[in-house]
């Protein structure tokens, strides 16, 4: 049997790192990627095209089984800029990494974008809840909605577009629509490639605080699961604890 291979952003800490650890434990071979150059890491900022586009030419020869799109920011502040940087990082980057990566993922392949419970669509008001959540929604307009969030910043009507004050929740929301698209997208690709969000709860990180309550065990385990999920698994789904949860 060909050895599987995982692709896992973030990798050098929190829960990128926990993840790429249980993917190895569990007979994968995890290509550990970081923003920064390190050793042991491919160097992967999923803020730029061309590290997307050298990682891919890569690892063409060898192929993916699994990418988790973990790397993520939760920025101080709330202004145009803070929109722009988190959107880029929480849900451009993976779109983008994501069409870099499709061409080499083999069949049954499985791709997780680690989310969070920030990511509820309940404090989006209507109709841009609806706009958001409707099943037509096609990459372009999924676009165009969330850029126009991060206009709204800059010019003071995200309010009155019914969006939040908090750039990382709206970039999760995002990356929730984003894996409705996207398995909308592999509905009749051959290969049978199951996509689904993460919420991994609350958890002990660089970014989640020492108070938080839960281990990166534990928050990185769904993440796990969804990428060793079975033939014929669920997709286009958003789970926590194994368990499917709604948008
Ligand atoms: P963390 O310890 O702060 O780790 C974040 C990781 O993302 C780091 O490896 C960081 O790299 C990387 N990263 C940031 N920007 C990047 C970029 N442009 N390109 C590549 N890598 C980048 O936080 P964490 O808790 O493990 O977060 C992992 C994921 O879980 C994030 O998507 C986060 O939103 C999500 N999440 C976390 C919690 C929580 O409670 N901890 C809850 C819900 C969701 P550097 O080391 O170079 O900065």
């Amino acid at each position: 049997m060909t050895e599987r291979v995982a692709l896992v952003t973030g990798a050098n800490r929190g829960l990128g790192a926990e993840i790429a650890k249980q993917l190895r434990s569990r007979g994968l071979r995890v290509v550990a990627t970081s923003r920064e150059p390190r050793e042991g890491f491919e160097t992967l900022d999923v803020t730029r095209a061309d590290h997307a586009a050298a990682i891919a030419g890569k690892l063409a020869g060898t192929g993916l089984d699994v990418v988790v799109h973990n790397a993520g920011v939760s920025l101080d502040g709330f202004d145009a800029d803070v929109a722009r940087r988190t959107l880029d990082t929480n849900l451009f980057g993976p779109m983008r990494l994501h069409d870099a990566l499709l061409p080499l993922v083999r069949a049954g392949g499985r791709i997780v974008m680690v989310s969070s419970g920030m990511g509820s669509i309940s404090s989006v008001r209507s109709p841009l809840r609806e706009r958001i959540l409707d099943p037509g929604l096609d990459r372009a307009a999924l676009v165009e909605i969330f850029e126009s969030f991060v206009r709204g910043v800059g010019d003071g009507s995200y309010g009155k577009q019914g969006w939040p004050s908090n750039a990382y929740s709206v970039s999760k929301i995002g990356l929730n629509a984003l894996v409705r698209v996207l398995a909308r997208e592999l509905a009749t690709d051959a290969r049978r490639i199951l996509v689904n969000a993460e919420n991994p709860g609350w958890v002990r990180t660089r970014m989640g605080g020492r108070s938080a309550p839960r281990s990166v065990e534990d928050g990185a385990r769904t993440a796990v699961w969804l990428a060793l999920l079975p033939e014929g698994g669920p997709t286009g789904g958003f789970f926590r604890d194994e368990s499917a949860i709604p948008w």
